[in-house]
């Protein structure tokens, strides 16, 4: 009889892993049997504030593939079911079947836990109000439409992180009155230096968004059960609709409570080919935690290309090959409007946090030739060690073009180059894509002559 190997959760992760074990093995040598709590399989959450936006035309178009699709390649998919407990000693998990209620053990070989992770939703009186919600599944923004169908005209998101900052821009879009409001004293607080961050906000508030910084939320005021307004340490904003991206905790109880490892940072502890520290258990995507290539700590960096790179690595390995994940840098991107914002390994902050002599070396730059059309300011902030020059870390913002240029500086990063080494690196160039000297090679250079 064939093995079985049971999937905890249906979306990046999860499905890269089954696509990946069964392009390498048949149904006859693996059993393959994933359980989804939601009705959906491998959708793109990525898309969803440009579905909000209006710039993604239909919820179906984030859909990567269907329960039906990936049955039809021989993945035995079962949404609307639940998985309440693993048993390690008997190799079962006890599923529960969300629409009849019925609960069963099933029997694995292999278990691969990709539960993903969850939004942080603090205990705030009123939060439960008709009208707050998040950004993080296909129904979410369903609820969104709905809000804005029913006639919602004011919004307010609460947290200017990644996803703060890209509902706020969905939501203008679509003609709303935005405000954006934020503990910090800068958007991306947690992800940018906050000289980098400054530009961030001036776009914002160029945009016409009220921005309330260093603004701590106490609460929610609802009437008839629908909310009217958030409550402010500095007094209510009015709002018909409230977004909350406050960052993501991992999916780790279920894995907890068998007894399998989970580290400081929440996520299930893994080695670098994405074991468990229990056998025949993996995990993998927003539930684990990731070797830092530049501190060498364990953390949690939930993004969906490490969930689906880890998908094929565990796949693979769970299919009898070898593949390691490499760790990650943190690097990531977004946009507000036209606005680019970048970073990879650590910012300044970071760096000198973890006792690291770091220097900050900032150049502004163009994106192509100054007599091109089109050509776009940008800054390249590089966060570079004192004495070695090696780099740590970089951030870019800046008009378009400027933000895939991170990944340059992200590959210099993975192999631990000096900003010197950088700063002679054969980068492309002609007028419409760069100037002569491209922004990464003139900010490598600046940060060469002063570390
Ligand atoms: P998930 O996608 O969360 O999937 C986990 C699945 O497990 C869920 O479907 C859940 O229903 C299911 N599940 C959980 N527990 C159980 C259980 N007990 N039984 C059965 N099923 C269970 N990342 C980027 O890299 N770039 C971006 O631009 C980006 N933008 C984003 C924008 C938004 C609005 C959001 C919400 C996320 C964004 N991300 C982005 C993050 C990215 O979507 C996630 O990192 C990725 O989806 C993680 O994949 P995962 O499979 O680990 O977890």
């Amino acid at each position: 009889m064939a093995k079985r190997l049971v999937i905890i959760g249906g979306d990046a992760a999860g499905m890269s892993a089954a696509t990946q074990v069964r392009r390498m093995k048949t149904v006859a040598e693996l059993e393959i049997v994933a359980f989804e709590r939601s009705t959906r399989t491998s959708y793109a959450a990525c898309g969803l504030p440009y579905l909000v936006g209006g710039l993604v035309d239909s919820p179906a178009s984030l859909v990567a593939r269907t329960p039906e699709q990936h049955r039809a390649k021989g993945i035995d998919v079962r949404t609307r079911h639940e998985v309440a407990a693993i048993d390690v000693k008997a190799s079962t998990v006890t599923v529960r079947d969300l629409e009849s209620g019925q609960e069963s053990a099933v029997h694995y070989d292999e278990l691969l836990i990709s539960t993903g992770a969850s939004g942080i939703l603090p205990s705030w009186p009123g939060i439960d109000a008709k009208g707050v919600l998040q950004l993080r599944t296909l129904d979410d923004a369903a609820a969104v439409e709905q809000l804005l169908a029913a006639g919602a005209r004011r919004a307010v998101v609460v947290g200017a992180g990644y996803i703060g900052l890209e509902v706020a821009e969905g939501l203008l879009q679509r003609g709303l009155q935005v405000t954006v409001v934020e503990r910090l004293d800068a958007p991306m607080g947690a992800v940018l230096d906050a000289d980098m961050a400054t530009d961030v906000a001036d776009a914002m508030r160029a945009a016409g968004i009220d921005l309330r910084f260093g603004t701590a939320v106490s609460g929610f005021t609802a009437d008839g059960g629908r909310v009217t307004a958030v409550a402010t340490a500095a007094g209510p904003v009015e709002a018909d609709l409230v977004v909350i991206g406050l960052g993501v905790r991992p999916n780790a109880e279920l894995a907890r409570a068998a007894g399998v490892g989970v580290g400081e940072s929440g996520g299930i502890q893994v080695d670098d080919h994405l074991r468990t520290d229990t056998p025949h258990i993996w995990a993998a995507g927003d539930c684990v935690e990731s070797h830092h290539r530049m501190t060498g700590r364990s953390v949690v960096v939930a993004l969906g290309t490490h969930a689906n790179k880890q998908g094929r690595v565990v796949g693979t390995n769970l299919a009898g090959g070898d593949a390691a994940f490499g760790g990650v840098l943190g690097t990531a991107i977004t946009r507000f409007n036209d606005m680019e914002i970048a970073r990879t390994g650590l910012t300044e902050r970071e760096a000198k946090a973890a006792g690291l002599d770091a220097i900050g070396v900032t150049t502004e730059a163009s994106s192509r030739a100054h007599y091109y059309p089109g050509a776009e300011p940008m800054k390249i902030k590089m966060v570079v060690e004192r004495g070695s020059g090696r780099l740590l870390g970089a951030q870019i913002v800046g008009g378009t073009g400027a933000g895939k240029r991170i990944d340059v500086l992200a590959t210099a990063l993975w192999n631990g180059m000096t900003v010197a080494e950088v700063a002679g690196m054969d980068l492309s160039y002609a007028p419409p894509f760069s100037p002569v000297w491209d922004p990464v090679l003139l900010a490598a250079g600046k940060a060469a002559s002063v570390v």
